[in-house]
């Protein structure tokens, strides 16, 4: 690679790839997250704001098509430390239509679909 990078921008690289890390870290293995995101889900009644679709809970029982349900940022503000309005309960179709239209602000390129 031939590309020259400043100190300044191996930094801003360095701090994204720190950020990713530290987020799905959060996502996969924290129990605060998994508290936050069930509360969520129950508050959601475990059914996808947008469509609609339901799922009668997380690990029991799944509609035909067994479509998971994602509990996905609409802020990362308060990231580590949500409050139940930064979130939105979307299934993966949902979701995953919602990231062509929006990036997230918290990350240059993509996000987990968490
Ligand atoms: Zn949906
Ligand atoms: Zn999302």
């Amino acid at each position: 690679m031939n590309v020259k990078l400043t100190p300044e921008e191996i930094d801003i690289i360095v701090d994204e790839r720190i950020r990713r890390i530290k987020y799905e870290a959060y996502l996969q293995y924290s129990p605060k997250w998994k508290r936050i995101r069930k509360l969520k889900l129950l508050n959601a009644d475990y059914a996808c704001e947008k469509c609609g679709y339901r799922m009668f809970d997380e690990i029991g029982e799944y509609n035909i098509d067994k479509r998971k349900l994602d509990v996905h940022h609409k802020t990362y503000e308060r990231l580590f430390n949500e409050l139940p309005d930064d979130l939105m309960v979307l299934c993966r179709k949902c979701h995953a239509e919602h990231h062509q239209i929006m990036q997230p602000e918290y990350f240059r390129i993509g996000d987990p679909y968490k």
